[in-house]
């Protein structure tokens, strides 16, 4: 047994109880203190007067493919088109191909996409692959492209003059994505596993919700993730990201999808919006039909299955709040509760109808921070009305509707803390919520979506003592995503943090 003293817990409980001492049996909390006890017989650890928190957990990441990007060339450390070419020049190829991950052009000096001449002087040879930083477009060389024999009536290869010009969207991007993570060996995948598991626990974090396969019939990364979920120390819960609901329900899972896309993104353009946007025309794409997702919530709820689904848009949103209003209409008994990730562009009506359909949300605070406020992304594609009504945290929370927190890592990187900052200091003011609230994103709330609330997300007694101690405390200082993580715990035992 363990005895933690010395320390401010805090536990997250409905009394919001902060706790001096706590007393673990291997990987459970046995007893909580509000005054440090003497107990003999336990190893005594003080914790010097820090911060302890319930291990953090992070609702929504795309995790192997987090792993994967992160041993290619991270674009984000550039600033210039030519900067991102030097830097793709020097990355050393995986499994035979040039990654690079993070590219947005609205970050760079220029303001625009690679050029096919740019992305062929990279190499003539070795295929290249770079992915948008919102997974919504990829951009390729020649060699990669000829690799990929897509069909060349396929939607979202853009040209120019009739040739194509190195970039990729919608269905063509998701068919490059496939393709070339398809080319990385399962060591890769591995290394992968255990590259995400570390980028994770230096940030705080105990439990990722993380989406395994491929969005279409694969389950390989699932399979892959049985074999070394007892050597992997974070704790996974994972989402099988198939359309195939009797295969998941013949595995044993409740739960099915995660990033089964409804549309696209706004960075993109191919977020489904009730007008069209602000700086093209359009209004973005709806990638199935109303019925498909009415008979896919159908199935799901006669296998007593979830649903988790990406929708962004307000047109995307509305299609899935009606197919799950048909759905339930049938199955007048279900009290099955499905996801709706990202949920960014919701007006009032959309609020109250999610309400009613009882659906739980996973947003990102990370996106309002990089992309909302005055002059940035969201802006110039909605347009200054529509920022009235992105990611609105303070009115989902006063419908009673649960919100979880998370990265969308590989899209924003791992980091909690950073969310909470985010989502404390949202653009626009109504929006807003408390460090408190926020604290619970990532915690309590997390914990509810995958039905863990008795035993993840809480300091106290019965519950699996994972945490995360924090030098400073989030509620009581403004530079949240400062504080340094000094130790976690995961299961009762105390991690060594590298590069932090
Ligand atoms: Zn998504
Ligand atoms: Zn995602």
């Amino acid at each position: 047994m363990q005895l933690l003293t010395n320390g401010y817990f805090y536990s997250l409980n409905k009394n919001n109880d902060i706790y001096k001492a706590i007393l673990i049996d291997r990987d459970k909390i046995v007893d909580c203190f509000f005054n440090i006890p003497t107990i003999s017989d336990v190893e005594q650890i003080d914790l010097h007067n820090k911060f302890i928190f319930p291990g953090f957990i992070d609702a929504h990441t795309h995790f192997v493919e987090t792993g994967i990007l992160s041993l290619g060339a991270d674009l984000s450390l550039t600033n210039t088109v030519n900067d991102a070419i030097q830097l793709l020049k020097m990355t050393k190829p995986i499994d035979g191909i040039i990654i690079g991950y993070n590219f947005d052009q609205y970050n760079y000096d220029e303001k625009r996409e690679f050029t096919y001449k740019e992305l062929n002087s990279v190499s003539k040879t070795t295929p290249l692959f770079i992915l948008r930083k919102d997974g919504h477009s990829c951009y390729l060389n020649e060699i990669a492209f000829n690799l990929l024999k897509l069909n060349p009536k396929t939607v979202g290869i853009i040209t120019k003059n009739n040739k194509f010009c190195g970039i990729l969207r919608g269905q063509a991007n998701s068919i490059a994505s496939k393709f070339f993570k398809s080319q990385i060996k399962n060591d890769g995948k591995i290394i992968a596993f255990y590259k995400a598991a570390e980028l994770a626990i230096n940030k705080g974090v105990t439990t990722v919700h993380a989406m395994l396969g491929d969005a279409k019939n694969d389950l390989s990364d699932l399979l892959l993730y049985e074999n070394i979920k007892n050597e992997l120390h974070i704790k996974i819960i994972p989402y099988p990201q198939v359309f195939d609901i009797e295969k998941v329900a013949n595995l044993g899972y409740n739960l099915i999808g995660g990033c089964l896309l409804v549309d696209g993104s706004f960075g993109s353009h191919t977020a489904a919006l009730m007008s069209s946007y602000a700086d093209s025309p359009g209004n973005g794409v709806l990638y199935h039909s109303d019925s498909f997702w009415y008979n896919f919530f159908m199935n799901a709820e006669k296998k007593h299955i979830r649903v988790a689904v990406h929708s962004i848009g307000d047109r995307a949103i509305l299609q899935i709040l009606n197919a799950i209003e048909m759905a339930k209409q049938k199955h007048s008994k279900s009290n099955l509760q499905h996801i709706i990730i990202h949920f960014e562009l919701t007006p009032d009506y959309i609020l109250d109808k999610a309400r009613e359909l009882d659906v739980q949300l996973v947003m990102q605070p990370v996106f309002e921070y990089i992309w909302g406020g005055k002059g940035k992304m969201y802006e110039q594609v909605l347009g200054k009305e529509r920022i009235m009504q992105t990611n609105r945290f303070r009115s989902i929370l006063q419908r009673g509707l649960l919100v979880a927190g998370s990265s969308d890592a590989y899209v924003t990187p791992i980091d909690p803390l950073l969310g909470i900052y985010s989502a404390v200091n949202h653009p626009n003011p109504d929006e807003k919520i408390s460090k408190l609230e926020a604290l619970r994103m990532f915690t309590t709330n997390a914990a509810e979506v995958s039905g863990d609330e008795n035993n993840l997300g809480k300091i106290d007694k019965e519950y699996i003592a994972n945490l995360v101690v924090l030098a400073e405390n989030p509620l009581a200082t403004e530079r949240i995503d400062k504080i340094k993580i000094e130790q976690v715990f995961i299961n009762g035992m105390g991690l060594v943090l590298r590069g932090v």
